[in-house]
């Protein structure tokens, strides 16, 4: 964890541990087009491009970074 963090823009991982402090949860996984945390589904675009590892997008649904 601490090396994906060294790894992320500032920002991004300033939220992430922000979020981590609240509920310890500021990552969740992608599971069958759907957010691992809240299971909200996510866009085709969006989940092609994080299963690409191209980008790291934030679910609508409980605002955890999708990877
Ligand atoms: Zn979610």
């Amino acid at each position: 964890m601490i090396r994906l963090l060294a790894l992320l823009p500032d920002d991004i991982a300033r939220h992430l541990r922000r979020l981590q402090g609240r509920d310890g949860q500021g990552v969740a996984a992608l599971q069958n087009g759907a957010c691992g945390g809240c299971f909200e589904h996510l866009p085709a675009a969006v989940t092609a491009e994080v299963e690409r590892r191209r980008t790291v997008v934030r679910c609508g649904g409980c605002g955890r970074f999708v990877i």
